[in-house]
């Protein structure tokens, strides 16, 4: 059975939207990767840390939902991550208001031997040295190696990130993100300098517009789903980089042809992370769910028009 491999933080969140406001709830970028690749049924791992303060419960909802979280270090004496937010009335854009590394400050991943064989693995939002380090510890040199960052560890910490960049396959960024990385403003050209990078593929995230693939010349477009309401965005990003590689995970095929089917799939389980605050739905998605919504998604996009 194909292999998942999985960075991120685990972490506390503090969101507020223009329809409510949570205390510390279960996030980080790693639980909504491994809860969205858990539709797949795929052999999972989580590597991250957390501190005493984190609750038993959350970790055994992601025990619950299959993912190994051996590798899950807890720091007794240790605070969690803690990432705070503020949406804006849109939904599409927000302010950090509050970041703190907490026990992450000094993390030192360790893989576990039954997963450095992974198949895929997602270098979650985290610092570039825990991504590096995790890659270095990784033995399968076709493995499909799937980056995901954000603004924070661009303005912080960019050429520990270029590293990163230089060694992966597919790099999944939002569309203010490539602007900043690249420096260009149009997308198109945005996507072919990070592929300069390294990357032979190039996911650009566009919130409520859809997610853009690139690979050399071919480009390929994927709308988000129309949705009456958006409650709450927080990880959508992680979800659908979850749901992208759980796909490929399962299918084992990396081909532009079946990643074209992956981003569907990604926009599909993105669609309902944001429907309810947190992790909230994404715990409780039932695969006949998933299989109504990629039939909306068909009938979204497909078209018969006579070209002659
Ligand atoms: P997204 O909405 O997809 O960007 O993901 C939001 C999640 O990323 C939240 O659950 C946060 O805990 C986590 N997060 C926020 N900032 C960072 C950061 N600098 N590094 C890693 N994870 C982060």
């Amino acid at each position: 059975m194909s292999k998942l491999l999985i960075v991120g933080t685990v972490a506390f969140d503090a969101i507020e939207t223009p329809f409510g406001k949570t205390d510390k709830i279960l996030g980080g970028s790693a639980p909504y990767i491994g809860l969205s690749a858990s539709q797949f049924n795929v052999n999972s791992a989580i590597v991250s840390v957390v501190g005493g303060d984190f609750p038993d419960k959350h970790l055994d909802l992601l025990r619950h939902h299959n993912i190994d979280i051996s590798a899950v270090e807890i720091i007794p004496s240790g605070k969690t991550f803690f990432w705070s937010g503020r949406y804006h009335n849109d939904m599409n854009t927000r302010d950090t208001l509050s970041t703190e590394l907490n026990v992450l400050s000094d993390f030192q991943p360790v893989v576990p031997t039954n997963f450095k064989d992974a198949n895929v693995i997602v270098l979650g939002n985290l610092h570039p040295l825990v991504q590096l380090s995790v890659l270095d510890q990784t033995t399968n040199e076709d493995a499909l190696v799937i980056l995901d960052t954000m603004n924070f560890w661009m303005d912080n910490t960019l050429e520990d990130l270029m590293q990163v960049i230089k060694r992966v396959d597919v790099i999944t960024i939002n569309d203010e993100e490539a602007r900043q990385l690249s420096k260009e403003s149009s997308l198109v050209v945005a996507a072919r300098k990070i592929q300069e990078m390294g990357p032979k593929y190039v996911v650009i995230k566009k919130g409520e517009h859809g997610a853009l693939l690139f690979n050399q010349e071919n480009v390929f477009f994927a709308p988000a789903l129309p949705l009456e309401e958006v409650f709450d965005p927080t990880g959508a990003g992680d979800t659908f980089a979850g749901g992208f590689a759980g796909f490929l995970t399962k299918t084992n095929d990396f081909s532009f042809e079946n990643m074209k089917k992956a981003v569907i799939y990604g926009s599909a389980l993105a669609s309902f992370c944001v429907e309810k605050f947190g992790t909230e739905r994404m715990c409780n998605l039932e695969a006949k769910e998933v299989f109504r919504r990629l039939q909306l998604f068909k009938n979204l996009t497909q078209f018969d028009i006579e070209l002659t």
